[in-house]
């Protein structure tokens, strides 16, 4: 499918071309720029770009090979059918998958040349899928250091790593890493954080007394990245950051150097004049004050906006509008006011419902609000109907270095 370039930014010409009816527009200089902001930030430590869940929405195998071309070395995801998903795509880079399940294809894995997770059960069966492929597995051991979710408890880490070493040393696999995940890295002021890192110190230092070298140890996610240097080690797992999205309330993207990716738009699919008093959409739980044009966008729940948000922001003609009455599955309404004939205009019109947040539009973190949840839930629940366009897939910075150099020093 090919579109007209990137000019005129989302507001090509209408025509039959699904992607116009709606899309998620995914721009992947802003991965690229967002990548080198967060490789600043941990620099000496490396990143790795977490693309689970299609990239949080944006689409794993571009966002992949976007966040690659930027200097992330290593990329992260939660199944290992995600793994072997970006390997049937041919990114090669060093992947990690830490979540499974007694389904798990750890032979594939193995045979993908795909890191593996391992807090504790799984270790029998790697062995086993190792055995299998006649190749040793690369393994990352997790500690659970307080979130309470995967890991294994520093009860069972000395048993654990013993165990694993054991194997290591017939060959049977190689331990990769050692790493956590923190529980409260977005509320910088809380205490945990400091409690989760001394006890990964003591993890290490267990497993470095077992003999573990590891290639890489690895504890913070987005905003430990952005605020918590001391958690850093060798490698960074970022998510958030990288799709340009604040993990902070509080603080914007432009105030972190980050420039969201996704810019959710449609267009407005019908406007009319209604009189005083007329029910909107189901259960008829916003009325009109007067005469009102009500201008219909074609997306809904199915679309992956949370049927709770009404009075999320819609951005039309350079207004930004509340979605009024009930989200359907397909669609929802915002009220123009009074605009007389002018509003029948609209018919056709672009209505952006988040993006970059420059010139004011509204943003994911506005969606956030409107729905009570966080703006990670809003991305990566942007539904399969919604085509995914990538737009600037040409990284024209002019390199890794030039680009380092040009982002060292972001704030
Ligand atoms: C999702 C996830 C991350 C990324 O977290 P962000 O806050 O999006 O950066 C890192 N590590 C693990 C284990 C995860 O599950």
């Amino acid at each position: 499918m090919t579109y007209p370039a990137t000019t005129g930014e989302f507001s090509g010409a209408p025509g039959p071309d699904p992607h116009h009816e709606r899309s998620a527009v995914i721009d992947l200089d802003a991965i690229r720029h967002n990548v080198r902001r967060l490789a600043a930030a941990a620099s000496p430590a490396k990143v790795m770009a977490v693309v689970k869940a299609d990239a949080y929405g944006h689409g794993a195998v571009p966002v992949a090979r976007a966040a690659i071309e930027a200097g992330a070395s290593w990329l992260g995801v939660a199944h290992i059918s995600e793994a072997l998903a970006l390997r049937a795509a041919g990114i090669d880079a060093p992947l990690l998958a830490w979540l499974h399940t007694v389904d798990s294809n750890f032979g594939a894995a193995v045979a993908a040349g795909v890191d593996i997770g391992c807090s504790g059960w799984e270790l029998d069966r790697i062995v086993a899928a190792a055995r299998e492929q006649e190749r040793p597995a690369r393994v990352h051991l997790k500690v659970d250091t307080g979130l309470g979710r995967n890991g294994a408890t520093l009860d069972t880490w000395d048993q654990l790593v013993g165990e694993a070493m054991d194997y290591q040393d017939q060959g049977l696999l190689r331990v990769v890493g050692i790493f956590s995940h923190l529980a409260v890295a977005d509320e910088p002021d809380r205490p945990e954080t400091d409690q989760q890192l001394a006890a990964f110190r003591e993890a290490l230092a267990v497993a470095e007394d077992a003999g573990v070298d590891p290639e890489v140890r690895h504890l913070a996610n987005t905003p430990a990245t952005l605020s918590r240097p001391d958690t850093h080690f060798d490698l960074v797992r970022a998510g958030l950051g990288i799709y340009g999205l604040s993990p902070f309330e509080g603080q914007t993207s432009a105030e972190l150097g980050l420039r969201p990716a996704m810019t959710f738009r449609t267009r407005v699919s019908q406007c009319k004049e209604v009189p005083d008093g007329q029910g909107v959409s189901y259960g008829l739980r916003y009325h009109t004050t007067g005469r009102s044009t009500l201008a219909l966008i074609p997306v809904g729940y199915a679309d992956g906006i949370p049927r709770i948000a009404t009075g999320g922001p819609v951005r039309v003609a350079g207004h930004t509008y509340p979605v009024v009455g009930r989200i359907a599955m397909d669609q929802m309404v915002i009220d123009l006011g009074d605009t007389g004939p002018a509003g029948a205009a609209l018919l056709g019109a672009e209505a952006v419902l988040f993006g970059s947040g420059d010139d004011g539009g509204p943003t994911a973190d506005d969606w956030a609000r409107a729905a009570g949840t966080i703006n990670y839930e809003i991305v990566t629940r942007i539904s399969p109907r919604v085509p995914r366009r990538f737009i600037n897939e040409q990284d024209t910075s002019g390199g890794r270095h030039a680009a380092a150099l040009q982002t060292g020093g972001a704030a």
